[in-house]
């Protein structure tokens, strides 16, 4: 949802920096609200669409348009005061504010690409800044955030290296470009982080090279910082399920489980689950004799029914069930998988 939401205000923020002006009277007020608006809820709408179309998804929050629209002002001030109008209400920005905010785009959405093809990024913003004479002072990388603002101002390392790699991308297509500055642009606090510091290229060309696809696997990690958080790739990897069985991780309420599913009631999602433990490294199914009540709800309801649908009668991968008081509630937040290891061999 998270992502999606992302999707949403970055789509109409294009929209709004592309919308066509022609025609339009200089003077007109109180436009920016109502077009806002409905870019946000067009884009919106598409999204759901594509949200519900995806086999692997959580609920769709439709309580989640507000924020979407507060991330969509953030991003707009920001634009503002790109154009020295930080003061200026949102009803009382003219179609000549927006001109001349336009008149600075230089891209929206773009692609990057070094000029052999290895490195690529996708740009949000283009943007000219100038003095007060109109001349050109640097481009702006301006890339457009709506995740959690930086910690103390500062800007991760993997978003500082990235916007390096955008700025020093778009400098080696283009020899006589004036000074680029890549900037992180949150729309949370509508608050605008510059990356600044050496050349990433030449790290990034040998991180091209070490990411050749090859016979032997990479090495797994597992930990609680890389499997704990959201790895996406758990119903096919072992390591994480041999890392817990030999005590790692912590004590939350939420587990990652393989079960197997000895009773399910499709009326009232409520049933049986046998807990699973790995019976080697490669994560073959060792059933334990455990049994637990587990509930299925919401998409996690809908998850389960549709694996079952498929035919799928093996064990299933649970990620993030809560368990408390000997209960197992599957929710909306929850992954429901087969369980499906992928051996390194
Ligand atoms: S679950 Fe597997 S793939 Fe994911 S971080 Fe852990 S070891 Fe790596």
């Amino acid at each position: 949802m998270a992502a999606s939401l992302g999707t949403i205000v970055h789509a109409s923020i294009e929209d709004l920096l592309q919308m066509d002006l022609s025609g339009r009277d200089d003077l007109e007020i109180g436009w920016l609200g109502s077009t806002g608006e409905k870019f946000l809820r067009q884009r919106w709408e598409e999204e759901k669409e594509i949200f519900h179309n995806t086999p692997r998804r959580p609920k769709w929050k439709e309580e989640d348009f507000p924020k979407a629209k507060r991330q969509q002002r953030g991003a707009i001030r920001m634009l503002l005061r790109f154009i020295d109008s930080p003061e200026i209400s949102n009803d009382k920005v003219s179609i000549a504010h927006w001109r001349k905010l336009h008149s600075r785009v230089i891209a929206v959405e773009g692609e990057l690409r070094t000029a052999d093809d290895r490195l690529m990024g996708r740009l949000d913003m283009l943007l000219a800044d100038v003095d007060e004479k109109g001349n050109l002072r640097s481009w702006v990388v301006a890339d457009l955030k709506t995740g959690r603002v930086p910690e103390g101002g500062i800007l991760k390392p993997e978003v500082h290296r990235q916007l390096l790699l955008y700025r020093d991308i778009l400098g080696s297509n283009n020899q006589n470009a004036p000074p680029i500055r890549a900037e992180g642009w949150y729309t949370d606090d509508a608050g605008i982080y510059t990356a600044e510091g050496d050349s990433v290229m030449e790290a990034a060309l040998k991180a091209w090279e070490a990411t050749k696809p090859s016979e032997t696997p990479l090495e797994a990690t597992p930990g609680e910082k890389s499997c704990g958080g959201f790895c996406d790739w758990k119903a096919w990897c072992p390591h994480w399920w041999n890392w817990r069985a030999k005590g790692g991780g912590s004590n939350s309420d939420f587990k990652d489980i393989v079960v197997l599913l000895q009773h399910y009631d499709s009326v009232s999602g409520g049933g049986v689950a046998e807990m699973c433990e790995p019976a080697d490294e490669s994560g073959r199914v060792l059933p334990t004799g455990l049994q637990m009540a587990i509930n299925f709800d919401n998409r996690g309801k809908e998850a389960l029914e549709e694996l079952l649908e498929s035919g799928h009668k093996g064990p299933l991968f649970i990620g993030s069930a809560m368990m408390k008081r000997g209960t197992c509630r599957v929710g909306h937040w929850c992954d429901v998988l087969a369980w499906s290891p992928i051996p390194d061999a």
